[in-house]
C-alpha cells in the first residue's frame, strides 16, 4: 500500500508525498468539502429520514484552516479543521483519488 512519507501545509494546499515517489498538492478548501464523514456527506440514516443528521452549519474561514493531522491505523489520516471539526477520517486510497 502507498503511504505518505511527509506532509506539510504549504500555502492553502496539503502537500503529500507518497511512498511511491509522487507528490500531490489538495487545496484545504476542496480537502474540507470533500470531507469523508457522513454528516459532510448528507448520508441518510440507515434509520431513515426521521433520524437525519442535523444540517452541517455554512463553512466559515476557519473551516479551512487545518489544525491537526493524525495517522489512523495506518489506512489513513483524521484531520481536526479550525472550526473544530475532526469526524473525517481521510483513508489514503480516498487521498489519493482527489
Ligand atoms: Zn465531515
Amino acid at each position: 500500500m502507498v503511504t505518505p512519507v511527509r506532509s506539510d501545509i504549504i500555502g492553502g494546499e496539503l502537500a503529500l508525498c507518497w511512498s511511491d515517489g509522487s507528490e500531490q498538492f489538495i487545496p484545504l478548501k476542496k480537502l474540507r468539502e470533500e470531507c469523508p464523514c457522513a454528516w459532510c456527506k448528507g448520508e441518510p440514516d440507515v434509520a431513515g429520514p426521521a433520524h437525519a443528521l442535523p444540517e452541517r452549519p455554512p463553512f466559515t474561514p476557519e473551516s479551512f484552516q487545518l489544525k491537526v493531522m493524525e495517522p489512523i491505523g495506518g489506512y489513513g489520516l483524521r484531520l481536526t479543521w479550525g472550526d473544530g471539526h475532526s469526524a473525517g477520517i481521510y483513508s489514503y486510497d480516498y487521498l489519493r483519488s482527489l
